[in-house]
């Protein structure tokens, strides 16, 4: 029965010379092409040799197949499998989720001021390593050390590839062989296995925790410190927080005692914030220009979080120390490119103008008031609703910062809920995801949620014609 068909399957070569194949060839190459007609055809030929084909209700739409319609359905599959191939692997989302700093999105969407630079550095040859002055070789280095040094309120700087190569070179550099003391409460472990104790480990730096989980005083550090002590690590416990009966000396406190003893005291910050937050309700961030302040010699943060550049490791202090780090031979495994510099420093110049909240994604988002978020939900409720399928309800909710800081701290935000009669909350949500630009949002009591914190103004037509494609598509196709 199904021999007919076997017999008439065509032949790679002859496929080749078809149209669409030709036209793929000129996209892909030659050979790709083979390849995918290859899997087409074997997948085709295992099918048939199965019988599927001879079931109507497997082609309901064709009716199974035929000897003719063979070349058309070979055409069809490898359309298919030509635009899934042609599908990069990174791809740009819309993040309706209301979790600004989202790692599994990319943490943080860039500045323009930072895409325009990289298109320019990126594009062309640059100065990286050349001093214009001079003729000479330059460093590189010498990018954004001044401009970190300057918001961050340090002598000096250098910029690692992020903070955990941070981490890693800090220890390194300043406590190799020798003892860092770190409090029981500040051991953590951020997502990513990034866990202090072990990146200490690696650093060839000995651990020595003091204090309890809880409750670490300045005592026992002052009591921990002996001739093998080479520095002491502060470190925000971005991801969680410990509250009841807890205590942790101030930096302030750290700094001194360290000045007393004679060797550095280090904070990681992790986030980062160039700016106090606790207007906008992000309360218990520190802002590196505060840590400095209070005595800290040297602090690392990450670039890609809540300062909203990309990612990268930034590390202000003395000069000394950063001297130390940069002459560090792991410095050159773990430094950044052309591309990170670009947009790190357009980035810290947003900082520098004091424009970051308009034009810094990451601090406007924070920054967005519950009655902007209110007027435009309202009138994308409106518009979703005039689509005719999804009866929509806004309702209060909440954003986080997300990426592992400011835990706790929710933002007050306006949710837009969908519902359709004839798809179900999880088909939403997985036709949203596998729009052309997929949209990532939030099922929160069993309803579609989508939170407009972390959507830009240009993504909202894009939302809107996904849900416009999904009201023409039959409910039967939502299941897949
Ligand atoms: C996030 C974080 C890190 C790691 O930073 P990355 O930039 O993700 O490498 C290290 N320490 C702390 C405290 C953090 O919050």
């Amino acid at each position: 029965m199904q021999n007919h068909l076997l017999r008439a399957l065509p032949s790679i070569d002859r496929m080749l010379l078809t149209p669409l194949a030709l036209e793929l060839a000129g996209e892909f190459g030659r050979e790709r092409v083979r390849d995918l007609l290859r899997n087409v055809i074997d997948e085709l030929r295992a099918e048939i040799s199965g019988d599927a084909h001879n079931t109507e209700a497997q082609f309901p739409d064709r009716g199974g197949l035929s000897p003719e319609s063979l070349e058309n359905e070979i055409g069809r599959r490898l359309a298919i499998q030509a635009s899934r191939a042609s599908t990069p692997s990174l791809r740009r989302v819309i993040n309706a989720t209301g979790v600004i700093v989202h790692t599994n999105l990319g943490r943080a969407p860039l500045a323009n001021k930072a895409i325009e630079a990289i298109a320019a550095i990126g594009a062309s040859y640059s100065n990286l390593e050349y001093d214009l002055e001079t003729g000479e070789r330059g460093r590189r280095e010498a990018h954004c050390r001044l401009l970190v040094a300057r918001l961050a309120g340090s002598e000096d700087a250098i910029v690692a590839n992020n903070n955990a190569a941070a981490v890693m070179l800090v220890l390194n550099s300043l406590a190799e062989g020798g003892e860092v003391i770190v409090s029981r409460g500040e051991l953590i472990e951020i997502g990513g296995s990034f866990r202090i104790p072990e990146v200490m480990e690696k650093s060839g730096a000995r651990l020595r925790e003091v204090g309890t989980t809880n409750r670490t005083k300045i005592t026992d550090y002052q009591k921990a410190i002996t001739d093998k002590t080479k520095l002491i690590l502060r470190v925000h416990p971005s991801n969680y927080r410990i509250i009841g009966f807890t205590e942790r000396p101030a930096a302030a406190e750290i700094a001194e005692l360290a000045l007393r003893a004679g060797i550095p005291a280090y904070e990681d910050l992790g986030s980062g914030c160039l700016i106090d937050l606790a207007p906008y309700g992000v309360t218990g961030e520190p802002v590196v220009a505060d840590s400095l302040r209070a005595g800290m010699s040297i602090v690392s943060f990450s670039g890609d979080k809540m300062l909203g550049g990309p990612q990268a490791g930034i590390i202000a202090g003395s000069r000394t120390l950063i001297g130390a780090v940069r002459k560090n031979p792991l410095m050159r495994a773990l430094r950044v490119d052309k591309i990170t510099y670009a947009a790190l420093e357009a980035t810290l110049r947003l900082y520098e103008r004091g424009a970051a909240t308009i034009d810094v994604p990451v601090i406007r988002a924070i920054a967005m008031t519950y009655d902007q978020l209110r007027q435009r939900a309202s009138r994308m409720a409106d518009e979703i609703g005039a689509l005719g399928k999804f009866s929509v309800n806004l309702r209060p909710g909440s954003s986080v910062v997300g990426g592992g800081s400011a835990p706790g701290i929710e933002l007050p935000t306006v949710l837009i809920e969908l519902e359709n009669s004839a798809l179900s909350d999880s088909s939403v949500e997985t036709m949203l995801r596998e729009s052309p630009t997929p949209i990532i949002t939030r099922v929160e009591s069993g309803r579609v949620v989508i939170d407009l914190r972390t959507v830009s103004a240009e993504e909202e037509p894009l939302i809107l014609d996904a849900l416009k494609a999904m009201c023409g598509a039959p409910a039967a196709s939502a299941a897949t």
